[in-house]
């Protein structure tokens, strides 16, 4: 019978099946594999019913003779992987050109299943914090039990020890001295039912409508896709919880993506005041006791409610009933690294195969999205109006040109009166600059030399307050040098353009009596010290707040009123083909903080470009009339979402390796009616962690698929050296 294991094997084995041992596929089993044993799962007989359509199902591996096979070891005590799962990783891996098995590792989770969950863990004991000597270890060993969402994670002294960087023998020292204490750990109090009835909210005629049609579909037990969208505070969170509760109702399990589940502790609290309980929380810093815990509660059917990044879809769902994906438009849910795939399609996926109907959520729905609405695949559910009587803020594009800042510094005059004005009547203000560190790029001003990476084609980071210069892709750090390093001027390097830091600098000078809170993803480390901050500008304590994209998401902050954008045009640069579409939806995010009670709110974009669409369609606030002017602009070349696109990464040692490769995967590029190869050319980030790169870009009309042409296109290629590197990126989101 066919076993699937978790590593890079193009499909499945077969094994014998031992006398008197009864398998089904889904059963997790140990194999014998070169004189290892190692866990697999009972995979389905090619063909079975609703498997793959042909040209997505990749190659199988020969059979075996009969005789030859080994027998399976042994049946592991672990909760069958549902068929809906099965499907599930099948599809994602012939979609993205993944060996199933590295795809149903994800699934798997190795360290989720080895052993029952443990008994106890170490956790805060919350005393003896003011007697007892906190060493820098100990500060650590704390820091890491802080990090987890909500109460703190019992985790085992090993795991404890390792995630904090030191010795065993401090965590038992910290026990002794009253630091930690014992708590146990059980599987059934841990995920409580939520209550659908514990607050029923009274919705908006609007709201009623759109949450009576949703559980509707939730009722139905089919595969519908729909679009909820809506301005910023419409109540689309507010109603899709009613479809939550729906699916409750049906006593079926319900997923919600989030594109950042670290900064969703707003989310979090009103779930609980809606449901009464909190909902099983699924990320990748989940610590290994945690992930057990959940990993078999979402199997056993005891997590009703699961809330998570990315990787939750690859949970083992026996009866799921609603996928939810919030802020559908975000780019957080492209996964880059190991295998690459966007979230957003995969979740449409798995729910066609679960059969249960899945939910897009967002203000600035994605062109994507869209045009699957236009071609009548998903159903849209519109919020035209903001809750309870709150206006949308007011949108103005500020001319730079005419509103200059002052010499050296970043603010207009016009932004610093209206932030001025908003503190004075006792409301907040808020300063948003996607950029972390204090400027992104130094300069010699004696010689013009500029600070790279040496492992990058990038410019380096000054972080000040750390007293580095960071790159923001490899994550190489130096001190900042005292001299020019090219030509020894000494006092010679100045910083150029601003970060947030420098944001900050420049408004603690400007508003010297304002209480100024940073929000940026370094300075904030961890979902608690984000939650904090949260609550600090909800509860007023703070007047104005310099952030990053991270100040962007859903929050509700009443006595915000002004928002001022640095740099309107920043995102606007590259090639990117979605870079207007994403500023788009970035800045209307970051505006939608503004006026979210009874005080109206503000909108400042500091631009050079008031003309540009984006600026004005920010201004109007009219984004059916901009995406539409976006379809029109990727409709004739059929760029995505009107054709398909692939993205093939050739990556080596030496610039000559790269070019070689990539110039034979360019002799070998498939050409015909419909189809089209770019490149190859040298990556924007033409180096990256020493690593020389090159990019091709396979683009086809809608109705062909890429998979089965770039399968053929990497037969044809002759063997390529072993340190050459192949990325397929099908739909790439970055361009880099
Ligand atoms: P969106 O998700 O569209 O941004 P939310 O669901 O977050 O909007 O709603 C915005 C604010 O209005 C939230 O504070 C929410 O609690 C409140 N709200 C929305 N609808 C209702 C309702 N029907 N009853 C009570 N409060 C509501
Ligand atoms: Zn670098």
């Amino acid at each position: 019978m066919p076993v699937l294991l978790p590593y890079p094997f193009a499909g499945a084995f077969d094994y014998a099946r031992p006398n008197g041992m009864a398998l089904e596929p889904g059963d997790v089993v140990l194999v014998p594999l070169n004189r290892r044993a190692e866990i697999g799962v009972v995979w389905d007989a090619p063909g079975t019913p609703d498997g793959l359509p042909a040209d997505l199902a990749g190659p199988r591996p020969p059979p075996v003779a009969d005789g030859r096979l080994k027998p399976v070891d042994a049946l592991l005590d672990v909760p069958r992987l549902p068929a809906s799962l099965r499907r599930f990783v099948d599809w994602v891996a012939g979609y993205t050109l993944t060996p199933p098995g590295l795809v149903l590792a994800m699934a798997l989770r190795i360290n989720a299943l080895q052993g029952q969950p443990p008994a106890a863990g170490w956790v805060r004991s919350g005393s003896n914090t003011a007697t007892a000597r906190i060493t820098p270890q100990r500060a650590r060993v704390l820091q890491v039990l802080a990090a987890e969402m909500g109460d703190d994670v019992p985790r085992g002294t090993a795991e404890l020890a390792r995630l904090a960087g030191v010795g065993a023998g401090v965590v038992r020292g910290m026990a002794e001295a009253g630091l930690l204490r014992l708590q146990q750990t059980r599987v059934a109090s841990a995920f409580a039912d939520p209550d659908p009835d514990h607050v029923v909210p009274l919705l908006s005629p609007d709201q009623e409508a759109a949450a009576a049609l949703l559980r509707g579909l939730v009722q139905a037990r089919r595969f519908q896709a729909a679009l909820l969208d809506g301005v910023t505070g419409s109540g689309k969170t507010e109603t899709y919880l009613e479809a939550i509760a729906a699916c409750l109702a049906e006593g079926r399990q319900a997923l919600v993506l989030l594109p950042e589940i670290a900064l969703s502790a707003q989310w979090l609290q009103r779930f609980e005041r809606r449901f009464g309980v909190l909902p099983a929380v699924w990320h990748s810093d989940l610590g290994s006791k945690r992930r057990r815990i959940t990993w078999r509660a979402v199997a056993g059917g005891e997590a009703r409610v699961v809330v998570g990044a990315r990787s939750a879809l690859f949970l083992p769902f026996p009866d799921l009933g609603l996928v939810v994906v919030d802020e559908e438009h975000e780019t957080a849910f492209k996964q880059e690294d190991g295998v690459t795939y966007h979230a957003r399609d995969m979740a449409v996926v798995r729910a066609r195969l679960a059969q249960a109907p899945v939910l897009l959520v967002s203000a600035t729905p994605s062109l994507e999205t869209l045009a699957n609405v236009e071609g009548g695949r998903y159903r849209r559910l519109s919020l035209a109006v903001r809750h309870a009587g709150a206006s949308l803020p007011t949108v103005a594009a500020l001319d730079l040109r005419d509103h200059p800042p002052e010499r050296g510094r970043f603010l207009s005059p016009r932004l610093i009166e209206a932030a001025a004005d908003a503190m004075r009547r006792g409301e907040q203000a808020m300063l948003f600059l996607n950029r972390r560190g204090y400027a992104p790029l130094t300069l010699c001003r004696a010689c013009g030399h500029r600070i790279q990476c040496p492992n990058c084609t990038a410019w380096l980071v000054e972080h000040r307050a750390r007293r580095q210069l960071a790159c923001h892709h490899c994550g190489h750090t130096e001190p900042v040098p005292a001299q020019c390093p090219a030509c020894q001027a000494p006092g010679s390097l100045v910083p150029i353009g601003p970060g947030v830091e420098r944001i900050t600098e420049e408004a603690r000078e400007t508003f010297p009596d304002a209480r100024i809170l940073v929000m940026a993803s370094d300075t904030l480390p961890g979902p608690h010290a984000a939650a904090e901050a949260v609550r600090r500008i909800a509860e007023r304590e703070v007047d104005l707040v310099v952030g990053t994209q991270i100040v962007a998401k859903g929050w509700h902050f009443p006595g915000l009123t002004l928002v001022g954008v640095v740099d309107a045009d920043l995102g606007l640069g590259g090639g990117d083909l979605r870079a207007a579409e994403r500023t788009v939806q970035l800045l209307h995010q970051v505006a939608g903080r503004a006026g979210r009670a009874e005080a109206p709110g503000q909108v400042l974009l500091q631009t050079y470009n008031p003309t540009h669409p984006v600026m004005q369609a920010l201004v109007a606030g009219d984004f059916d009339a901009f995406m539409e002017r976006e379809a029109a602009q990727r409709r004739p070349g059929w760029w995505p979402p009107f054709g398909r696109l692939a993205a093939l990464i050739v990556s080596a040692d030496t610039p000559e390796a790269a070019d070689a490769a990539a110039a034979a995967l360019g002799r070998a590029a498939p050409a015909g009616d419909g189809v089209q190869v770019l490149g190859p050319a040298p990556a924007p980030l033409a180096i990256l962690r020493g690593r020389h790169r090159r990019r091709l870009l396979l683009r086809t009309r809608r109705e062909i698929a890429v998979q089965p042409i770039l399968r053929h296109w990497l037969d044809r290629v002759p063997a390529l050296p072993r340190s050459v590197q192949v990325d397929v990126d099908i739909d790439p989101v970055s361009f880099l």
